[in-house]
C-alpha cells in the first residue's frame, strides 16, 4: 500500500491551493441552532469553484505533476464532481485532461466537463470496466491516472476544507462530513486530529449504501452493489485502502440518512440559509437532525460538500416534498 498522507501533507496542500481555490465561508443560522439545541457551523463547499470540495484534491494532485506528466496530461474516470474538478484543475494548470464517462451520463454533466476543457471518452457502463479503460489510456498515451478518492494527494487536498473551518470558526466538539469513498472524511480527520484534537469526527452515508459503517464495524473493507440513492456523490461500492486505514484510526462513528431525510434537509438549507446544496451534501445535517440529542449544547462543524444539482430537479424534489411535508 502507498504511504498514508499525514497532517503536513494537508498543510502543504493548503499552500498549493492558496489563490486558486476559494476560501469558502462558514455560515450559521440562529433559528436552526435554537431548533437543534446546538451551535452548527456550516463550511460552504457548495460555494467552492466548480461547485464542490473536489476541486481541492484535484488541484493539489495535479500541482504535483512533473513537467513530463504535465505535457502528457491526466486521465480520470467519473461522471460526477471529480470529472469536473479534474477538468478545471487541468485547464488552470495548462495540461490536457481526458475524462472517461458512461455513454448514458447526464448531458449537463458531459457539457460541464467539456465546458472546463475536458476531453470526454465514453464507455458502456454495462459491458465495459471504466477503471480498465482509464488504465489502458494511461498506458497507451502516457497519461497519469488520478482516482477520485484513494490517492494521498487527493486526500490531503480534501483535508484543507476542515483546516480552514477550524482556522475560521475556532475549536469544535464535533465534525460531520458526507462519506462516499472516504477522501473527504479521511483528509478532514488528518486536519482535525492536529488542529482540534478533542473534536469527535463522524461520517454520514446514504442508508441504502452503508458499506463504510459496515466496514468500520467489521474492521475490513466491505463491498456492496451500487446503492440506489439520491446521494449520487456517495454511491460508492467500497472505501479505499488509504481512506479506510485513516477512517479506522481517526473516525469516531458513521451514521446514515435516508433519501426522504436528504430532501427535507435540502429544503431546510434553502429556506433557512438560502443555500443550494445537492443531496449528497445534505447527508451530515440530515444525520444531525435525526440524532440531535447526541450533540446538545455542542459546537458542531458540518461540511456542506457540494451544490451541483440540476435546478429543475432541485425544484421537482422540493415541490414533491412540500406537498407531503409543508413545514421547513
Ligand atoms: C465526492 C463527493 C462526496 C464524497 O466524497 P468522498 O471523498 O468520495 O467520500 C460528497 N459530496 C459531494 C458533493 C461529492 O462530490
Amino acid at each position: 500500500m502507498p504511504l498514508l498522507p499525514v497532517y503536513a501533507d494537508v498543510a502543504a496542500a493548503a499552500w498549493r491551493l492558496h489563490g486558486h481555490a476559494h476560501r469558502t465561508p462558514v455560515m450559521t443560522s440562529t433559528t436552526l441552532n435554537r431548533e437543534l439545541r446546538c451551535e452548527v457551523l456550516f463550511k460552504c463547499e457548495n460555494l467552492q469553484r466548480m461547485g464542490a470540495f473536489k476541486f481541492r484534491g484535484a488541484f493539489n494532485a495535479l500541482s504535483r505533476f512533473s513537467p513530463a506528466q504535465r505535457r502528457a496530461g491526466v486521465v480520470a474516470y467519473s461522471s460526477g464532481n471529480h470529472a469536473q474538478a479534474i477538468a478545471l484543475a487541468a485547464r488552470l494548470l495548462d495540461m490536457p485532461a481526458t475524462i472517461v464517462m458512461p455513454a448514458d451520463a447526464p448531458a449537463v454533466k458531459v457539457a460541464a466537463t467539456r465546458g472546463y476543457g475536458g476531453h470526454v471518452v465514453f464507455y458502456d457502463r454495462y459491458r465495459e470496466d471504466r477503471e480498465q479503460i482509464g488504465r489502458q489510456l494511461a498506458e497507451r498515451d502516457g497519461l497519469t491516472l488520478i482516482p477520485p478518492y484513494d490517492h494521498a494527494d487527493v486526500i490531503a487536498g480534501q483535508g484543507t476544507a476542515a483546516m480552514e473551518l477550524i482556522e475560521d470558526a475556532g475549536p469544535l466538539d464535533a465534525f460531520l462530513a458526507p462519506l462516499g469513498g472516504g477522501g473527504l472524511l479521511s483528509g478532514s480527520a488528518l486536519a482535525l486530529r492536529q488542529l482540534a484534537p478533542q473534536c469527535r469526527i463522524y461520517g454520514v452515508e446514504p442508508e441504502a449504501g452503508n458499506d463504510g459503517q459496515q466496514s468500520l464495524r467489521r474492521g475490513a473493507i466491505v463491498h456492496i452493489d451500487t446503492p440506489r440513492t439520491l446521494a449520487d456523490g456517495a454511491q460508492t461500492q467500497h472505501l479505499g485502502q488509504l481512506t479506510f486505514s485513516l477512517i479506522r484510526k481517526h473516525v469516531d462513528d458513521i451514521f446514515t440518512a435516508t433519501d426522504a431525510e436528504l430532501v427535507a434537509t435540502m429544503g431546510l438549507l434553502a429556506a433557512r440559509l438560502k443555500l443550494v446544496v445537492e443531496p449528497t451534501g445534505c447527508l451530515p445535517l440530515a444525520a444531525l437532525r435525526r440524532h440531535a440529542q447526541h450533540w446538545r449544547g455542542q459546537r458542531v462543524g458540518v461540511l456542506l460538500s457540494g451544490g451541483n444539482i440540476d435546478l429543475a430537479r432541485f425544484c421537482a424534489l422540493l415541490g414533491a416534498d412540500a406537498a407531503t411535508a409543508p413545514s421547513y
